[in-house]
């Protein structure tokens, strides 16, 4: 019995490392399904323009840092509290009488400014 020569040895070792056709494909990595995400909508109030600020605070988008916020507000006794003053004055009436209009809110100007950025947004003048 003689041994196989090189060339079939070799050619029966390529035969068998000719390689398996039925080879597994790698498994799938499917990235699974992503949590739903629930989004709540919240209706927004819509802000009103800066200019049509009155003596309470509004909500409005400050022209400044662009965030909605609600107007802080500062009464702070304007010229016509100033001018009731004075005609009181005028009148002869008693001091303590004439400087009513300064401490009345009705008579004072609202001056609103951003809670976010405290910058000056409107001055509402009586
Ligand atoms: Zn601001």
């Amino acid at each position: 019995m003689e041994p196989p020569s090189y060339e079939e040895a070799s050619r029966h070792l390529s035969v068998q490392l000719a390689g398996d056709p039925t080879q597994p494909s790698p498994p799938s990595y499917t990235s699974g399904q992503a949590p739903s995400v629930v989004v709540v909508s919240q209706p927004q109030p819509v802000p009103i323009q800066v200019a049509s600020l009155r003596d309470s605070p509004g909500f409005v988008r400050c022209p400044h840092c662009q965030q909605l916020v609600t107007s802080n507000v500062k009464y702070v006794a304007g010229s016509s509290a100033w001018c009731t003053c004075v005609i009181l004055g005028m009148l002869g009436l008693i001091c303590g009488f004439c400087l009513i209009p300064l401490c009345m809110k009705s008579m004072q100007d609202a001056h609103h400014s951003c809670p976010n950025c405290g910058k000056k947004l409107h001055i509402y003048e009586r």
